[in-house]
């Protein structure tokens, strides 16, 4: 029986050198426009590319993924990537939800937006080189907000570049200037900051403990989601801004209350309170409150 890894080993039989790319993060965080930057900058550099999206719930900040693939050779698999050489990840509270690093293989790379320190621990036992930049904190400063949410894609492009060395930025930039036309500016002053500030660590792996090895026959390989409590799991985890009540100014006319999409806002009796375990940061409490009682901070999670 055909399998489409038979093609693949095929190709790499021939030599032909072959990148997939799986991109993960939430809706709104613009990883579909970040897959479809690199499949174009890729084929301004003369490869054959691809751009597949898949949208899991369809709700701004649930888990999304994308997919690229790039070749020296056509591509003719339509199928999503289950051992990626590069996985890039948006948000690494993503982590906690989906398993990004399946079957990622050893000797591949990882580009990771975070405002934390890296921690080896949550890489998989192989040897990556992963890239780390604080794409939100180069978003707000360069202005890529999209319905007043910062939007890490270009940064984390940036420093996928710096372990990416077959597209070029210039090839990058060019798509930038055509897709975004006149705000190009702020995303190319974004790239190049990702570009010159990631952080790069090598890891090397001790043991193999699976990950990477090729699929056994008949074995289908799916990412594994994982949600907690609700259909969307922990939706305090997509937070990028955190809704803050004065309750001086508050006077409990539960606006909010009515309004928030989550029903993250509890009726106490005289007040109304944010849980935060679920409250998504979409901010529409913010907007509802006449009293202008509800204030927005950036999240930072330990
Ligand atoms: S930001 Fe406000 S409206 Fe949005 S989920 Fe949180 S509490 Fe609800
Ligand atoms: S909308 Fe504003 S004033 Fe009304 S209950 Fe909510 S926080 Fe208080």
């Amino acid at each position: 029986m055909f399998d489409c890894y038979d093609l693949l080993d095929e190709v790499q039989l021939h030599n032909v050198m072959r990148w997939e790319i799986r991109l993960h993060g939430r809706g709104g965080q613009g990883i579909v426009t970040a897959s479809k930057i690199l499949a174009e900058a890729a084929f301004a550099e003369g490869y054959h590319s691809q751009s597949i999206p898949f949208f899991g719930a369809e709700r701004r900040g649930s888990p999304v993924m994308a997919f690229t693939r790039i070749s020296e050779d056509e591509v003719r698999e339509r199928s999503q990537i289950y051992t990626p050489d590069y996985v890039l990840i948006f948000d690494p509270l993503v982590m906690k939800t989906v398993d990004v690093f399946h079957g990622l293989k050893s000797g591949g790379g990882v580009a990771i937006s975070s405002s934390s320190e890296i921690d080896e621990k949550l890489f998989p036992d192989i040897n990556l080189t992963v890239a780390k930049v604080d794409g939100v904190e180069i978003a707000i400063k360069n202005n890529l907000f999209v319905a007043g949410n910062p939007v890490v894609n270009i940064p984390l492009i940036g420093a996928f570049l710096k372990i990416f060395p077959h597209i070029g930025i210039e090839n990058v930039e060019k798509v930038i200037v055509n897709r975004f036309k006149k705000s190009h500016e702020d995303s190319i002053r974004a790239l190049h900051s990702a570009y010159d500030n990631a952080e790069i660590l090598e890891i090397r792996g001790v043991k193999r403990n699976g990950v990477g090895e090729k699929k056994k026959a008949g074995e289908v390989w799916i990412p594994v989601s994982k949600p907690g409590k609700g259909a969307g799991g922990i939706t305090g985890y997509w937070r990028d801004f955190r809704p803050v009540i004065d309750h001086d100014r508050c006077t409990n006319c539960l606006n909010c209350w009515i309004y928030c999409p989550e029903g993250s806002i509890k009726r106490k009796k005289d007040s109304v309170e944010i849980d935060y375990t679920f409250c998504k940061g979409c901010l529409v409490c913010l907007e509802v409150c006449h009293r202008k009682a509800i204030t927005s901070e950036r999240e930072v999670f330990a």
